[in-house]
């Protein structure tokens, strides 16, 4: 979650935390003799971070906020673990405002719903509303697709009803309702 890609060339190493008392990174590659001082790390994080907090403070409409959030997941790609906590901040932003009816769109949110429920499956599992939110989403987009037949919604019917978060979710939840009985 906090990984970041070693910038050494034709390296595919990760940067990672080695020691928290003098706070040196280094790449988990053994060949690779890259490292970083944690100065170095924090200020790269503070630029993501900060391209962030800018998105969403700045960007006038939604689809001023998907263009930005993609332009940000392009910027960090060299930089940083596609499961680094900014990427998956901006994918989670992507997974609640891409269009589930534009296909184009509806393809986007299923990849980028498909990449947050499998980092949730590592570090989150069982029922949250994060994974609640993200499965309706995923749904929502593959019913566009057509790409999702009844046993598999029937799945996420029962496993969002298990969720205690279902209150926040009703509204998107009557789509998916819906959908089942017109099978
Ligand atoms: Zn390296």
């Amino acid at each position: 979650m906090s990984a970041l890609k070693c910038p050494t060339e034709g390296c595919n190493g990760l940067l990672t935390q080695r020691d928290i008392k003098t706070n040196i990174w280094c790449c988990t590659e053994s060949e690779c003799s890259r490292t970083a001082v944690g100065a170095a790390v924090d200020n790269l994080l503070s630029y993501f971070m900060g391209g962030l907090d800018a998105i969403s403070a700045e960007s006038g409409n939604v689809r001023e906020r998907i263009i930005g959030y993609e332009e940000f997941l392009e910027t960090a790609r060299p930089y940083l673990h596609e499961n680094h906590y900014a990427c998956v901040i901006a994918k989670r932003f992507l997974s609640q405002i891409y269009d589930e009816s534009s296909p184009a769109e509806a393809e986007k949110l299923a990849a980028v719903c498909r990449q947050l429920l499998a980092v949730f499956d590592v570090l989150d599992p069982g029922l949250s509303q994060t994974r609640a939110l993200a499965t309706v989403r995923l749904t929502e987009a593959r019913l566009m697709l057509g790409d999702i037949n009844q046993e598999e919604l029937s799945e996420v019917m029962e496993f969002v009803c298990r969720s205690d978060y279902i209150i926040f979710i009703y509204p998107i939840f009557g789509v998916i309702k819906s959908a089942i009985y017109a099978f």
